[in-house]
């Protein structure tokens, strides 16, 4: 595979083998809240010039055209950016979770809708076989799924409950060998395109969260078909749709987990994915940002440049201080996790400031640009329709409230 740094002359080997022995440089580095190790600054700038060259200049077409960027996702895998923690002997980059976010901030600056991809593909699908599989599941549904030739996606949300995830009323029985499944998943991004999903059904509603279970699987199998296209504000590249079960019998084998761990793999699963969101959500403000002040130094008002305004350099200086809080949430997330360290409510923080963050700024970008703003001419307003998801998807704001709320009483033993 053309993996990520072949463009700088040394293979993927060495680089993760320098990755590894300076992961606690790094974290130092990052704690210190100055700069990155050298790997991760080579990785954000490979990123960055793959997402300048190849997704910025499309992502208008995508968004218009509710157009699956296929090729790019299958350049992405080609790079190894859609499987960036995924361990070398199953063919991804091997490289940390803080490698991973700083991919996902560059590729979303580029395409949002590309970011949802790889976010939902990498963190969800991947991440949740990665830790809970079995050698078996991996070899059939994690090294078949790194090199952008198949994806995956996660199927927690139903039409009748998003944030209460334990209320999932798509069952599964145990019947002889196999599970049959009947429900109906609502919402689920990349419904369309995934060779398999991972889906969450109860197998005991009397025992309500630990009664749910978490399954995969794949998409040719009998019993599975896909709802409509949902016709989205943003990220309008990624498709969403219905997963519609009846009597789809599952092997039994395809169990991820233990029977009754479903809510514990998702609540895991979506601790990585937050983060991953939040980095989404980085990237989208970056661009805007990027967008905002260009425009701003060359447009002209009353005869000089508005960048010497006042008033344009207060929402300049609040947009990058906005996206640097975040981003250093986002980093500290991701580091914790790198350590093994609990991050729960670290991943909900930094979901929910960048993500705030991502409105907030591409709100102000188009305050910025004027009427030049409101038109598709300019790519202020898809930031603005691409943000917004980012405080709903994988927990909405104030769901992340409670989270770090509930977190922050236990810490204070209240
Ligand atoms: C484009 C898109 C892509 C998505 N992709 C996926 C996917 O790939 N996989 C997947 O499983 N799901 C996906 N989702 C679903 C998404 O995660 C849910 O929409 C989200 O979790 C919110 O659930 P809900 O829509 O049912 O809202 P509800 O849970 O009905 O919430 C409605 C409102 O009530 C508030 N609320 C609810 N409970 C509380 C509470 N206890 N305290 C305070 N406020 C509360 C919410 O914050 C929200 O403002 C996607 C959604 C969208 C729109």
């Amino acid at each position: 595979m053309a993996l990520i740094f072949s463009r700088f002359g040394s293979g993927i080997m060495s680089f993760a083998g320098h990755m590894r022995s300076s992961k606690h440089a790094a974290l130092r580095t990052i704690s210190n809240c100055y700069s990155l190790p050298d790997t991760h600054k080579m990785l954000q700038k490979t990123c960055r010039e793959f997402a300048e060259k190849e997704l910025q200049p499309v992502a208008a077409k995508f968004d218009k055209e509710h157009l699956f960027p296929k090729e790019q996702i299958k350049k992405l895998g080609e790079l190894g950016l859609l499987a960036v923690n995924v361990s070398e002997d199953a063919g991804g980059a091997g490289l940390d979770y803080l490698a991973y976010v700083i991919a996902m901030e560059e590729i979303s600056r580029g395409c949002a809708s590309c970011g949802c991809i790889m976010s939902v593909h990498s963190s969800l699908y991947l991440g949740a076989i990665q830790q809970f599989g079995t050698e078996e599941q991996q070899k059939k549904y994690v090294n078949p799924f790194v090199n952008g030739d198949r994806i995956g996606c996660f199927a927690l949300s139903e039409p009748g409950n998003g944030s209460d995830a334990s209320a999932a009323s798509t069952v599964a029985r145990l019947d002889g060998d196999s599970y049959v499944l009947n429900g109906t998943k609502a919402w689920i991004s990349n419904g369309y395109e995934a060779e398999a999903a991972v889906v969450f059904a109860t197998t005991d509603k009397s025992k309500k969260h630990k009664g749910l279970s978490c399954f995969i699987v794949p998409k040719s199998i009998a019993g599975f078909t896909l709802g409509k296209k949902e016709d989205k504000l943003g990220i309008r590249g990624s498709s969403a749709c219905n997963l519609i079960f009846e009597d789809c019998r599952i092997p039994k084998e395809n169990l991820l987990g233990q029977e009754g761990e479903g809510f514990k793999i998702a609540m895991m699963t979506l601790d990585a994915g937050r983060t991953g969101i939040a980095s989404q959500a980085l990237g989208i403000a970056q661009a805007a940002l990027d967008c905002a002040i260009h425009y701003a130094a060359q447009r002209q008002a009353f005869g000089a440049s508005i960048l010497k305004l006042q008033t344009i350099q207060i929402k300049l200086a609040d947009m990058e201080s906005r996206i640097e809080s975040a981003r250093l949430l986002t980093w500290k997330a991701a580091s914790l996790k790198d350590a093994g360290q609990k991050y729960t409510k670290e991943a909900a923080m930094a979901k929910l400031v960048a993500s705030e963050a991502a409105t907030f700024v591409s709100h102000q970008a188009i305050q910025i640009l004027g009427g030049m703003g409101y038109v598709s001419d300019m790519p202020a307003e898809r930031y603005y329709r691409d943000a917004r998801i980012t405080e709903i998807y994988e927990g909405t704001s104030e769901i992340m409230r409670l989270v770090i709320a509930n977190n922050l009483i236990k810490e204070y033993g209240l």
